[in-house]
């Protein structure tokens, strides 16, 4: 049962541990086997001398993880965030492994991180900082080794600075060695808006098995970066109404339904929702609250907890963030019956792109738009059916069906491979 007075636990990493904990309990994991797979392999921690434009030097703190290489080389972003530490990174990292485990992509996890405020930085700064933290992890990242991506607050522009530091240190052009770059150097056509497009598709999936009409449906979005607003988008041409929507200064709520083209347009243009016309102003947390039928977490770690859980007046929860809710606020949820998709499914869509990228910068050989989303849609729908599958067979709720799923995958390709030497 739900203990609704302790302080709760909030740190990513001992999160993710529990998470994991759970479904090796499912599958009566050995104990050597938990032992490896709750360690991250590698952790590097980097210094980031930047000369800034006033002529200072400033050294930034950053770090890339590789929680796992079981099942193929480490993937995941690099986030730039001032509250960004190790222990969340390593989380990041390891819900990376089963991210990749559970839509059966042959990746392991990593993820990386940058103690800074980006917001605060001139474009310059941002480029230099960018590529000297490329050259620090340079030693540990390659097209076979570990392939970062754009994460919370780094974009196509980032991967390019990037993909340009590290051939210029390897002597030759190396398009595979980060995802999410430009289309116009070997980026994929689908990338930019595969989250929150692999998150819609499952939200059909689970539209189905509550027996919500999407069309209409009323959702709520925690969160307007990439993928928040691309699902809003999305969402939009499926017929559902936005009724609200945040970014880090503001919220706003409407009834009848938010523009969404016009709120990104004056995003874009202010930098933030606020003052954003024809709807109410709300505070960002009210977002959680807001009575929908999709609540879509798309911020941060931490966002639903026993603090807020039951103001929570949804049906289905899709997590486009990683690690939006806690253990405590998951049987919360679950003990009402609200349908949760856990971010390692709902927000694969990213990564599952990023593989078709990789595989085209191998190739040399690209695909259409049309190519990129049909393969999308048909990954994410067998892999919400495998999971469902696995939360039925053990009765339990749908975050703890996936990572049944994906422990198990990644245990089975470590038993194969042995302990070396
Ligand atoms: N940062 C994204 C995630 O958390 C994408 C990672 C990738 O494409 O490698 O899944």
């Amino acid at each position: 049962m739900t203990n609704h007075t302790a302080p709760e636990e909030l740190n990513p990493f001992e999160i993710a541990k529990q998470q994991f904990d759970l479904a090796a309990e499912y599958l009566k994991l050995e104990d050597s086997m938990r032992d490896v797979l709750r360690h991250a392999k590698r952790q590097l921690i980097v210094s980031i001398p930047v000369k800034m434009d006033s002529g200072h030097v400033e050294v930034f703190e950053g770090y890339r993880v590789q929680h796992n290489i079981a099942r193929g080389p480490a993937k995941g972003g690099i986030r730039y965030h001032p509250q960004v530490t190790l222990d969340e990174v390593k989380a990041l990292a390891s819900w990376m492994t089963w991210k990749c485990a559970t839509v059966g992509i042959p990746y392991g996890g990593g993820k990386g991180g940058v103690v800074c405020d980006p917001k605060s930085l001139s474009i310059g700064e941002l480029e230099r900082l960018t590529r000297r933290y490329a050259f620090e992890i340079a030693p540990i990242i390659g097209p076979d080794r570990d392939i970062p991506a754009p994460d919370v607050y780094t974009n196509e522009q980032t991967m390019a600075w990037i993909m340009d530091t590290i051939s210029m240190v390897r002597g030759h052009t190396e398009l595979a060695v980060v995802t999410g770059k430009p289309l116009s150097l070997g980026g994929s056509y689908g990338r930019a808006e595969a989250t929150a497009r692999g998150g819609l598709y499952v939200a059909r999936e689970a539209c189905r098995v509550k027996g919500v009409d999407l069309k209409g449906a009323r959702v709520a979005i925690h969160g307007f970066g990439n993928a928040g607003s691309n699902f809003a988008k999305l969402a939009t041409g499926d017929g559902a109404r936005i009724i609200a929507i945040c970014d880090s200064r503001c919220g706003v709520y409407a009834e009848n339904g938010i523009n969404v083209e016009a709120a990104l347009r004056h995003k874009d243009e202010t930098g933030s929702l606020l003052g954003f016309a024809n709807a109410e102003e709300i505070p960002c947390e009210q977002v959680l609250e807001t009575e929908c039928d999709i609540l879509v977490p798309s911020a941060l770690e931490n966002s639903i907890t026993l603090k807020n859980v039951e103001r929570v007046k949804t049906k289905i929860i899709v997590e486009l963030a990683n690690g939006p809710t806690t253990p405590g606020a998951d049987l919360a949820l679950a003990d009402r019956g609200i349908f949760l998709l856990p971010d390692i499914l709902a927000n694969a869509g990213g990564v599952t792109v990023s593989y078709y990228e990789w595989v085209q910068n191998q190739y040399s050989f690209f695909w259409t738009e049309k190519q990129v989303n049909d393969s999308l849609e048909q990954t994410m729908r067998t892999a919400f059916r495998s999971v469902h599958e696995k939360s039925g067979l053990h009765n339990t709720d749908m975050r703890t069906g996936a990572y049944i799923l994906a422990v198990e995958r990644v245990a089975e390709a470590t038993r194969m491979r042995g302990i070396f030497p």
